[in-house]
């Protein structure tokens, strides 16, 4: 066996519960103990989680391991630039009660708990997700927001995890959505079956369908290698279970930021009956400047994309704008309106 084996092997015996603490990260050989103190310092202002799925994915002796870079934290996540917010897609001014933001016509969020199988070091609401959910009271509180608005055709559940409460649970949230007579669609957004494939149970794909409204899934997977064995197989049990699913990815520098790892990523995710939905730029939160590439590079990928990918693997690249004024694509764009040209995917111009 080479050393990078052994040590692995080593790595994936030990991490059989959640890793919580940088002490438990470096017990598991996957932070180095120098880097104690300063992982404290991280670890006291944003949430760590590492289950043991995502740990197994890690190369330790990789120094540039994409899946590390997104989950295990890090000394550069204490740098916060200037343009970085606490709330950097501003959901609070459109929170009009705990637990909801109502920033679109016709569909709103619903946050029924604020953790997560695994945090994220990029997360865009680091600084609520880790611990709370909605009390009884506060639930019913924002279904009758909800029933009161007819013009609310969508509940979209986001967090924090919604697949983080028992399958008991969420049946009973999804029945009580289910009632309210104008919604017509509900949207769930996770990381459930990348993060813990295990919990994706046919209790949890029953409680996904009690509303008896159609149920959408939006899956957040960055990187190929998160597509594991068992990740696929808990993908293909929700969508044999009759569920649409749909992607969500964030371009990060480090993680996904070329041509060849999105277009691996993209057509193993339709491989597997998933389709792309998203690509995230990623939001200005506190500490995760080590993350962001620029826009004029997001739109470069696209393009790369456009010509080497199926379309129905190709999301729409969108920006959050920072402060909520919500989400809008941004680009590459083909049309030029003034020159009454269209550039085809090598960038030759045409006169339409
Ligand atoms: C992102 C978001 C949605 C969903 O937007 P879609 O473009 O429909 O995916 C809905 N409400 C809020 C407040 C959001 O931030
Ligand atoms: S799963 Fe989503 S909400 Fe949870 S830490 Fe990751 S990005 Fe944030």
């Amino acid at each position: 066996m080479s050393d990078t084996k052994a040590r692995r092997a080593a790595t994936v015996q030990q991490v059989s519960a959640t890793l919580r603490s940088p002490a438990a990260l470096i017990a598991a050989g996957l932070a180095p103990p120098a880097a104690v103190e300063t992982l404290a310092a991280v670890a006291e202002r944003f949430a760590v989680a590492v289950p043991p799925a995502l740990a197994a994915l890690i190369d330790p002796a990789d120094p540039a391991d994409p899946i590390a870079r997104q989950f295990i934290p890090s000394a550069l996540e204490l740098a916060v630039a200037p343009e970085e917010l606490a709330d950097p897609i501003g959901d609070d001014a459109f929170s009009p009660l705990k637990g909801v933001v109502h920033r679109y016509p016709d569909r709103v969020l619903l946050k029924p708990v604020l953790v997560c199988p695994v945090y994220c070091r990029f997360c865009f609401r680091r600084e609520q997700v880790g611990e709370g959910a909605l009390s009884p009271a506060e639930t019913l509180a924002a279904l009758s927001y909800v029933a009161a608005r007819p013009e609310l055709r969508e509940v979209i559940l986001t967090g924090g995890d919604p697949l983080m409460l028992a399958p008991r649970r969420l049946a009973a949230l999804m029945r009580g959505i289910g009632a309210i007579p104008h919604v017509e669609l509900v949207r769930v957004h996770t990381r459930l079956p990348i993060a813990a494939p295990e919990r994706v149970t046919p209790a949890l794909a029953r409680a996904l369908k009690a509303s008896g409204r159609a149920t959408w899934l939006a899956v957040h997977v960055n990187h190929p290698r998160e597509l594991s064995v068992a990740a696929t197989a808990a993908l293909g049990r929700l969508a044999d279970a009759g569920l649409p699913l749909l992607s969500q990815t964030v371009l990060l520098k480090g993680v996904n930021d070329d041509a060849a790892t999105l277009e691996a990523l993209f057509r193993a995710l339709i491989r597997h009956r998933v389709r792309p939905y998203y690509l995230h730029h990623p939001d200005r939160a506190r500490g995760t400047a080590h993350f962001r590439p620029s826009l004029a590079e997001g739109r470069a990928l696209m393009r790369a994309l456009r010509g080497r990918l199926s379309g129905i693997a190709q999301p729409t690249y969108v920006l959050d704008i920072p402060g909520g004024a919500g989400k809008v694509p941004v680009g590459p764009d083909y049309w030029d309106e003034t020159a009454g040209q269209v550039a085809d995917r090598d960038g030759n111009r045409h006169r339409y």
